[in-house]
């Protein structure tokens, strides 16, 4: 016999009904010492902080065009974006975005310097996109993308990006080339919920 499957898996919500340590139903409200609501634990006294999540993502140029994946998953199906992800435990930033740039396109690189760090306090996320070259051409897109593919300035699908972060990051990287090349890090809040 096998277990039971959902009629569809899911991210879950980001509050909490149950405990993860004892299973007993949390409460809402502010802890001793604390100055904000957290999901507590009346059984066994866990305390369930939320923390903002890190997208760790990568610019990736050959020969001066921009690889843009086709988004084979919810949210923004259809659309298109740099390649970015959730950074996982036990990595590093840039391992992350080299990790995603590779599961999403199929492109190996050499990653550059930090690029863009946006605050995006809405979804409670912070995104982090490094400059990266490809080391040849080839993609293999992954489960996540419908298509990988690069593009000239002229070629970028503006009206059909997935996120406000992936457009401001590529609008800054053309300005930032059309200068001479001269990048530096930019760091910037958005407010939208895309
Ligand atoms: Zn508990």
């Amino acid at each position: 016999m096998s277990a039971p499957q959902p009629p569809a898996y899911f991210p879950a919500p980001r509050r909490a009904r149950f405990c993860s340590q004892c299973g007993s139903p949390v409460s809402r409200r502010v802890p001793d010492g604390d100055n904000r609501e957290r999901d507590l634990c009346d059984h066994c006294g866990a305390i369930h902080y939320q923390n903002p999540r890190v997208v760790v993502g990568t610019v990736p140029t050959w020969q001066g065009r921009i690889l843009l994946c086709r988004r084979a998953i919810e949210p923004r199906y259809d659309t298109w974006t740099l390649p970015a992800g959730f950074m996982e435990l036990g990595e590093s930033s840039a391992q992350g975005a080299e990790r995603e740039t590779l599961e999403e396109s199929g492109a190996r690189v050499a990653l550059g310097q930090l690029y863009t760090v946006i605050d995006v306090p809405q979804v409670e996320q912070v995104h982090l996109f490094y400059l990266a070259e490809a080391l040849g051409p080839a993609l293999d897109p992954g489960p996540e993308s419908l298509e990988a593919r690069y593009f000239d300035e002229a070629e970028i699908p503006w009206d059909d990006l997935s996120f406000r972060t992936v457009a401001t990051t590529l609008q800054r990287y053309l300005d930032d080339r059309r200068r001479g090349g001269a990048f530096q890090t930019h760091h910037y809040t958005l407010d939208s919920r895309r």
